[in-house]
């Protein structure tokens, strides 16, 4: 060969390398839980990030071993994943609203050195310390005692120089619950966050740059925050963090540090258009938002595209890194009328270079790209899972990498994807998952309980909320409250059923499973009368 190009490792401290470099006096501001307000840099970060990589090493800890976090949006957060990926270790961010089963299985399976924590979750660390095996430091990020985040960090300098190594190591571990049995875990590789990272800033998918100012609400805990903080990184964004996800302070903050990308599931948008309609105030520089995690709303996207804001929708999921597709203004955007804007944006966009998608139907032949074929959504691409962590069975895609998203979609000739149903039976919550099998073998615990079903039904702002159908057993008066106090002690608060129906008998297939469609059909126009007052699954985490 007469040429060639250098080395060089896609690794994620490289991102805060650059950021620190390139953009070092671009703002990080966080509103924390008790209502103060801190403010640093990406060279703030940077240097923090080196003194928690010194005192994770002074710890013991060793490379590729995983360092949890259990906590909200904000900048300790942010030096956590840094330090911790930067000295070789692994970030595991874990989802405070899953229920003390999960927790516990997860840490565990994860085998996490340590955690760092919010207060407010100390509730849910006293509760589960001593059945967390491998956890031996647990340090809180927002207190000032011996066990906090500051203490630990302050004996260092920051004078580190980051772990190198291949690109193909893992650096960070999300888990994800699905509708059987114990959550799984995907392991993100330095490569894999890079290249993702890579795709998102670009205009048509997060259009991030030096010039915008983004507020993620969605959490550090779900699928990687959707990639931002490493995005983030690489296009030099200002961020602004809040540990509260309540629509005042975010209307605030996004008007104070004039936010312009934000992004979030449907369920924030909703609190954000009640505030707007009871105050009157409104975000007041937002150009791009980003919605994900369930589909957005067709009144959603309206609204917010008449307050002349961008809506990219996206789809993905733990799995995809998260950012499977997302949709952006195609060539002949000028000239379609506002409700075939509005048309276009209720699906769920395209993919970005690197990812592939197709439907296959049953036999697993590949559908045409006619918008009406509809079957089985399969992905592949370099920020695609292969095998879940640890997973003794396997990989999970088939000879040709391609995975089963478990979603059900059409592909139209645009190459615009639209999901239209789910193969999946979990109850999405404000855009987190519910499992109908675990609420229904709970259920099903509960004495005089001969069988129970939990189904998803519409809710105004939760966009589903558990409805759960039970047949007693012959003789039994079991009644509603004694069953709502069986379930109370088996799964988080927010999962409890808004109603719980009395019913004969339930459907089943020939197999002897229950038949979720044809229920889900009886109660397609079921109206639940709890309202606003269904379980606030912030709040309850926060509760512990
Ligand atoms: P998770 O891994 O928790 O992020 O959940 C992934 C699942 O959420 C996907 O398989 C879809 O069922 C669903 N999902 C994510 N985004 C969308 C969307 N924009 N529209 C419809 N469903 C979505």
């Amino acid at each position: 060969m007469l040429g060639g190009m250098q080395d060089f490792e896609l690794r994620v401290p490289r991102l805060i390398e650059h950021a620190e470099r390139e953009h070092g006096q671009r703002e990080i501001v966080t509103w924390w839980a008790d209502g103060t307000t801190t403010r640093t840099n990406w060279a703030g970060i940077g240097r923090d990030a080196r003194r928690l990589a010194q005192a994770l090493e002074s710890l013991g800890i060793r490379r590729g071993e995983r360092v949890a976090t259990l906590a909200m949006n904000h900048s300790r957060h942010l030096v956590a994943w840094y330090g911790t990926i930067g000295m070789g270790g692994v970030i595991h961010t874990i989802n405070p609203r899953l229920f003390d089963e999960q927790l516990v299985y997860i840490a565990n399976h994860a085998e996490d050195k340590v955690l760092l924590y919010d207060k407010a979750f100390q509730p849910i660390v006293d509760r589960l310390r001593p059945q967390w095996t491998s956890i031996a430091h647990y340090v809180c990020f927002d207190s000032d005692g011996p066990d906090s985040f500051e203490a630990l960090i302050a004996p260092f300098e920051g004078d580190y120089r980051w772990v190198e190594g291949s690109e193909r190591e893992p650096c960070m571990l999300c888990y994800t619950s699905g509708t059987t049995g114990n959550p799984k875990g995907v392991l993100y590789e330095h490569r894999s966050s890079v290249i993702h990272a890579m795709a998102e800033i670009a205009p048509a998918c997060f259009d991030l740059s030096a010039q915008a100012v983004a507020l993620p609400i969605v959490p550090m805990f779900h699928a990687a925050a959707w990639g931002l903080p490493f995005a983030g990184a690489m296009a030099g964004v200002k961020f602004v963090y809040s540990a509260v996800n309540d629509p005042a302070v975010l209307c605030s903050l996004m008007n104070e540090e004039k936010v312009t990308h934000s992004a979030g599931v449907p369920t924030v948008w909703l609190s954000m258009f009640q505030y707007m309609d009871a105050t009157g105030r409104k975000p007041e520089h937002l150009r791009l938002v980003t919605i994900g995690g369930s589909a957005a709303p067709r009144a959603m996207i309206e609204r917010l595209m008449r307050m002349g804001i961008r809506v990219g929708h996206a789809w993905g999921m733990t799995e995809t890194s998260p950012i499977g597709t997302i949709g952006s203004p195609p060539a002949d955007w000028a000239e379609m009328d506002f409700g075939g804007q509005v048309d276009l944006v209720c699906k769920q966009g395209r993919v970005p270079f690197g990812v592939e998608l197709r439907v296959v139907d049953d036999e697993g032949r590949e559908q045409p790209r006619d918008g009406k074929s509809s079957g089985r959504l399969q992905i592949r691409g370099p920020w695609i899972i292969k095998r879940y962590f640890q997973d003794e069975q396997g990989d999970c895609v088939d000879e040709e990498n391609w995975f089963d998203t478990g979603d059900v979609a059409v592909i139209h000739p645009c190459g615009t994807m639209q999901i239209t149903d789910r193969s999946k039976d979990v109850i999405k919550s404000g855009g987190e998952w519910i499992s109908s099998v675990e609420l229904e073998n709970a259920a099903m615990g509960c004495a005089g309980v001969a069988e129970a079903a939990a189904i998803g039904v519409q809710h105004p702002k939760w966009a589903e909320r558990p409805l759960l159908l039970v047949v007693r057993k012959e003789g039994s008066d079991v009644d509603e409250a004694a069953i709502r106090d069986h379930l109370k002690d088996h799964v988080a608060r927010w999962w409890l059923p808004d109603e719980i129906l009395f019913v004969d008998s339930l459907p089943h297939t020939a197999t002897g499973k229950l038949l979720k469609t044809a229920l889900r059909e009886r109660y397609k126009d079921y109206r639940l009368e709890t309202g606003d007052d269904a379980a606030q699954p912030i709040a309850e985490a926060a509760q512990g």
